[in-house]
């Protein structure tokens, strides 16, 4: 079975516009959502069009906030205690990554973490790691809302995460291994959690026994074709996280984006798997939304 992000991130977009219109019927505010782009990343760029893209569709207001590669640390932070105090603005984010004469944590640490639609600031990972409410970054929401979208329980299940990074390996073990406190439309909330999970990173050996032990794999290690057919066993749901360009002359781009996984042999062993375009992505760029509606709607509680 294909796990067809795309298709799932559309639903939810559905979902997410009857809210908004629900909430514009009542006589109240649209949420808001700003975004801080600093230079000119072309990576970056494209990622916040299709953020502010996608708030569009869903009636979410979005406000794009630019600065030159120049900007010093401090002018950032002083933007970043404005847009905490902004009542008009329920969530923002900083896009990453900075230039290299600012701190990222630095700037990260200064967003108030109610306000932390990218789930990234050391309170919000420090509240997801307790298992108290927060915001939970995109990626990892995403993987986990695709998961219970499809029923595809983890409680009692040993879960795989190749990749240790702070915005999808660590948080997504983390999300899978705590016992569960927050349902999901489609699923009970006990079914969410409750996996025993192994973190592998580059250091670790024999990836493939690993692997061979797993139900659910998931991959965010950057590296195509890591995952491949012998490292799969029959029945595994594989969860491709991976973006990576590769060079294709057939391709008008010159490049095509491949995951992490061998798509083409893997596919026919896994119970399960998401294809790369049209898998995590679009679940990353829909968790963003519901974040901020998540933000707005603790606002005005
Ligand atoms: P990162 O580059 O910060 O970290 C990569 C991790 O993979 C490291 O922890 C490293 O130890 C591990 N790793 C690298 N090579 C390995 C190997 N051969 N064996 C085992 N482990 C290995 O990663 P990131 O920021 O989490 O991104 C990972 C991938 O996911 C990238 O391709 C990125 O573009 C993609 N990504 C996709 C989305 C999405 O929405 N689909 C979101 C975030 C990141």
């Amino acid at each position: 079975m294909i796990l067809d992000g795309k298709q799932i991130a559309q639903t939810i977009r559905g979902e997410l516009r009857a809210e908004v219109e629900a909430l514009k019927a009542a006589g109240k505010r649209a949420p808001k959502l700003a975004v801080v782009i600093v230079g000119h990343n072309p990576a970056s760029e494209t990622y916040v069009a299709n953020k502010l893209k996608a708030c569009a569709e869903v009636g979410i207001e979005a406000e794009k906030i630019a600065y030159p590669q120049e900007i010093t640390e401090q002018t950032l932070l002083t933007e970043v205690h404005r847009l905490n105090s902004d009542p008009s603005i329920d969530g923002f984010i900083v896009q990453l990554p900075l230039p290299e004469h600012i701190n990222e944590l630095t700037i990260l640490s200064a967003i108030d973490y109610r306000k932390d639609v990218d789930g990234l600031t050391p309170e919000n990972v420090g509240r997801t790691v307790q298992g108290l409410p927060s915001i939970v970054s995109a990626t990892p929401r995403g993987i986990r809302e695709l998961l219970a979208r499809y029923a595809i329980p983890t409680e009692g299940k040993h879960v795989v995460v190749i990749g240790r990074s702070n915005i999808v390996g660590k948080p997504i073990a983390m999300l899978l291994m705590q016992r569960p406190y927050l349902s999901l439309p489609g699923m009970s909330a006990a079914s969410l959690g409750d996996a025993t999970v192994t973190v592998c990173h580059s250091k670790t050996q024999d990836l493939k026994s690993i692997c061979l032990t797993a139900d659910i794999i998931i991959v965010a290690a950057g590296c195509p074709n890591l995952l491949t057919a012998e490292m799969v066993r029959p029945g595994t749901t594989v969860i491709d996280v991976g973006i990576n360009r590769i060079d294709d002359p057939s391709s008008p781009r010159g490049y095509r984006l491949v995951g992490d996984v061998d798509f083409e042999h893997v596919a026919p062993i896994a119970a399960a798997i998401t294809p790369v375009p049209g898998g995590v992505g679009p679940m990353t760029i829909v968790s963003l939304l519901q974040n901020t509606l998540q933000a707005y709607n603790q606002h005005n509680d």
